[in-house]
């Protein structure tokens, strides 16, 4: 398993680094986030130290999204939320801080001023035709 005992989630991972670990099987941890978006907020990340999604093997992905809804069920129950945002951030652009791949569980509540709407685009006229070729030939040129 990769590990970079540089990486703050390496080390949690590790015990160097206390955590209050909600769940732990062979490939994934979840555990409380410290500093919390809402109450109950809750990451979840691969036991080994991969820094981006796009780059994770696939099978450690579906490890992890495998776990996602017993986990953000569990979301809902302890905190008596009935919905919650799962969130990604990929690269400083996007505002990743920890270089480990994390998925946020964040609960929501009404009210609670987090905001879910970004404000969304219009594209020009052949835009949306160019971008779906695009991905449709990167797609299947791309390895696993
Ligand atoms: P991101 O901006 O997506 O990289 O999010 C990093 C998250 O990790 C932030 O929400 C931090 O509050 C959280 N975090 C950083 N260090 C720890 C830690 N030792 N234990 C729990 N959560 C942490
Ligand atoms: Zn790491």
């Amino acid at each position: 398993m990769l590990t970079d005992p540089n990486c703050i989630f390496c080390r949690v991972v590790a015990g160097e680094i206390p955590a209050a670990t909600v769940y732990r099987d062979a490939n994934i941890l979840a555990f409380l986030d410290i500093g919390p978006l809402s109450d109950g907020h809750v990451l979840v990340i691969p036991l080994g130290h991969h820094e981006k999604l796009s780059e994770m093997p696939p099978k450690l992905a579906c490890a992890l999204a495998a776990e996602l809804p017993r986990l953000a069920k569990a979301a809902r129950a302890v905190t008596g939320t009935e919905g919650f945002n799962v969130l990604v951030n990929e690269g400083k652009v996007a505002g990743q801080e920890v270089k480990h791949v994390h998925f946020h569980i964040v609960p929501r509540r009404p009210g609670d001023g987090l905001g879910y709407r970004w404000n969304a685009g219009k594209y020009p006229e052949g835009r949306i035709e160019q971008l779906q070729a695009e991905y449709r030939e990167t797609i299947a040129k791309g390895s696993r």
